[in-house]
């Protein structure tokens, strides 16, 4: 198994616990600590230390740590924020390295609580101790060697798979609760509080090699380090399945924004992207965190995306199908071989097609009869069995042939139970090895539904980081122009030299500096044109009139000039105007975004959407942290929500779709190779189906 040198370990497998800062009033939360370690019945040996008092809930006390005469593996410390420190050395006195402090007023509180904590890691640290919390709730092993609740919290839960990792103390409580009324069963829990030491990531990695856990499920609310958190969850997931309920922001945020990439980039859509990008499944309720982690604990995975669903009632086999499509899961018709069997065991007006309805009086031995039939039907990957609302007495006995006939079968089972929260909790003493519940037919196929997704993943070859070959030099001289200066546009020039040194493609583009030299422009780019006011403090072009498009002739190019200054001088922004720029007009194509921004927590973000002057109003974008790979870059493309309109709609055809991830590519490597980048903005970049036709229409750059 794992190491039992690992600190991590120790805590939650000790031979040997004290709780320092025991106290005799039952009201006190050590006291309720005391009590549930000793009512779970933990299978090592406790220590109470109380300076005050000789004996702590009939158990033996001492005076402090180092006068235990045994060894300890884990010490709980539950004394008040001011002997915290000073507990700390008695620990190391003792050679305790396993540490855990429930004990509040620290960072949480802010100044002094703050200086308090950075006291503790700087002690622990020199120590070579590895701490739980301080703020937390503690830890809880329901290994029936182990048997240690170490929380203050009331109730205890029931042994299973799963391993729960909680930020918030409060909130691991009510969860903890709410797993006993709802058949979900815990290996083990750990509440991290402040995560002075000890991180979501240090629980996640050492789960991943414990085999007692066959699911990872995380409530965090805030990630320290997001690149670490994406890369080891890559990993991990890879090996069992990670289920996070995201609640978190990223710490900091974007510096103020200007571009579109920026705009778009909240806090949010960062822990979007990573959690994507970490192969966890993401979820946004408790209850769907454990309805999908339970189902990892006590189901197969499917082999497949085909459902079948065996119910004694219409109304939530309806419902379930409904769910059915919106997950992308199919309801197939049973094979005639199934059907004239179920034909044979069903009442008359029983319907076998695919739901099978076999109707309320239906008695446990029907159930568990057509449950076989359906299992052996190869079009059958998942079996769900609906029991409708009860009807008469003698649910539990249904109920439970029902998980007896799920031992037949290697593939996926679910029972859905409506409206009998009482049947599960009597089902689960009496049926223990069961396959997972649910109260709603909806739960069941969304579990099913996130099975496939991480199966999918799992199974998914690792990308590629692909390397162009591009005029890096090129850039580096551009940008040592710009060393000095804070927080600066490049000018256009220089964008569209660095385009073109990593093979991004700008539509054909002329300067002119006079009205005059724009008709030689034009000559030059081809008609028709798109005439453009330029200069360094012309951010948004066309919100001044300084864009106009479509010009077929020279006479409406020389109109379009006079028009742009007039437009310029209404608007107050003719001082800004440094010259034009001709463009050729870019008829047809799909308009995209394509951007590049960095949080100061996560890093460097690439971003691809619908483009366009409406991309902040649909927001139908998708974030990566840099770099991508191939995978990734696909993605990004195939998640936005308009992907229709890439692949074609009413008889268009299907915009090159490889071109755009090649170009995700680049631009993940122009970011990569050179982070001075803050912000890139590639918008419109039109897509067409032929790569000779797509074109970046505008681009801005920011560095430093
Ligand atoms: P800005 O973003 O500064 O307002 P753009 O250069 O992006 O200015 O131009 C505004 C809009 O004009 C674009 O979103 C696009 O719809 C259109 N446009 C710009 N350049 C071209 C072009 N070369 N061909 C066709 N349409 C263009
Ligand atoms: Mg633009």
């Amino acid at each position: 198994m794992t190491d039992i040198n690992n600190p991590i370990h120790k805590i939650f497998y000790p031979e040997s616990i004290a709780i320092v800062g025991a106290s005799n009033n039952p009201e006190s939360l050590s006291w309720k600590l005391l009590d549930n370690i000793i009512s779970y019945g933990f299978r090592g040996r406790l220590f109470p230390v109380n300076p005050k008092s000789p004996s702590v809930h009939s158990i033996k006390s001492y005076k402090s740590l180092t006068e235990i005469p045994d060894e300890i593996d884990h010490a709980i410390l539950m004394v008040p924020k001011d002997f915290v420190l000073d507990t700390i050395d008695d620990c190391h006195k003792k050679k305790i390295n396993a540490v855990t402090v429930i004990t509040a007023g620290f960072k949480e509180t802010g100044g002094e609580g703050a200086e308090l904590e950075k006291k503790l890691i700087e002690k622990i640290n020199k120590y070579k101790i590895r701490l739980v919390g301080p703020n937390c709730m503690g830890v809880i092993n329901t290994n029936p060697e182990i048997r240690m609740n170490g929380t203050f919290v009331l109730g205890t839960p029931e042994r299973g798979g799963i391993g729960f990792v909680s930020q918030s103390g409060a909130l691991g409580a009510a969860v903890l609760k709410t797993l006993q009324q709802n058949d979900t069963g815990l290996a083990q829990f750990i509440s991290i509080g402040n995560k002075a030491d000890i991180s979501g990531n240090s629980i996640i990695e050492y789960w991943a090699s414990n085999p007692e856990i066959k699911v990872i499920t995380v409530y965090l609310e805030s990630f320290a380090n997001p690149r670490m958190f994406m890369e080891l969850n890559r990993q991990v997931t890879k090996i069992k399945p990670v289920v996070v309920i995201k609640s978190a922001r990223t710490a900091a945020g974007m510096k103020a924004a200007s571009s579109h990439t920026g705009a778009l980039a909240g806090s949010d859509t960062v822990v979007d992207a990573f959690l994507e990008q970490s192969g966890v499944i993401r979820v946004n309720r408790i209850d769907e965190l454990f309805d999908i982690a339970k189902a990892f604990d006590k189901a197969a995975i499917p082999a497949g995306n085909r459902v079948g669903i065996l119910t004694n009632a219409g109304g939530p086999a309806i419902l379930a199908v409904d769910e059915c499509a919106k997950a992308g899961l199919l309801v197939p018709e049973l094979s005639e071989e199934t059907k004239l069997k179920l034909r044979e065991i069903a009442p008359k007006e029983a319907s076998v097609g695919n739901p099978v309805d076999i109707l309320p009086p239906a008695s446990g031995e029907l159930y568990a009869k057509a449950m076989d039939i359906m299992f052996e039907d190869h079009n059958i990957d998942t079996l769900i069995v609906i029991l409708g609302p009860p009807l008469v007495t003698n649910t539990i006995d249904l109920a439970k042939s029902i998980c007896v006939a799920m031992k037949n079968t290697t593939k996926t089972g679910m029972v859905v139970l409506m409206s009998q929260d009482d049947i599960i909790t009597k089902l689960r003493q009496e049926e223990e090895d069961h396959p997972p519940l649910y109260p709603f037919p909806e739960n069941a196929v969304r579990a099913v539904e996130k099975m496939l997704y991480y199966n999918r993943w799992k199974l998914a070859e690792a990308g590629k980081y692909v390397e162009f070959d591009v005029k890096k030099n090129t850039v580096k001289k551009i940008l040592s122009k710009y060393k000095d200066k804070e927080n600066t546009y490049l000018n256009f020039d220089d964008v569209e030299a660095v385009l073109e040194a990593y093979g991004l493609p700008l539509i054909k583009s002329v300067n002119a500096y006079s009205t005059r030299e724009t008709i030689e422009a034009a000559k030059s780019v081809g008609y028709p044109v798109v005439l453009k006011a330029m200069g360094s403090k012309l951010v948004h072009k066309s919100d001044i009139g300084g864009v106009i498009t479509n010009i077929h002739n020279k006479g409406e190019l020389l109109r379009a000039c006079g028009q742009i200054f007039e437009n310029l001088k209404q608007r107050g922004a003719i001082k800004q105007f440094e010259y034009f720029l001709v463009q050729h007009f870019a008829a047809g194509g799909v308009e995209t975004i394509m951007g590049i921004s960095k949080d100061k927590s996560a890093g460097h973000l690439i971003m691809f959407g619908l483009g366009g002057i409406f991309v902040e109003v649909f927001k139908d974008v998708k974030f990566r942290l840099l770099p991508i790979n191939d995978k990734e870059a696909s993605d990004m493309v195939k998640g936005i929500r308009s992907y229709k309109m890439l692949t074609g709609v009413r008889g268009k055809k299907a915009v090159n779709i490889p071109y755009i991830e090649e170009n995700l590519l680049r631009l993940s490597q122009l970011a990569n190779d050179f982070p001075q980048f803050t912000e890139i903005d590639l918008n419109p970049f039109i897509f067409t189906p032929d790569k000779e036709e797509c074109f970046i229409l505008d681009a801005r750059m920011k560095v430093n």
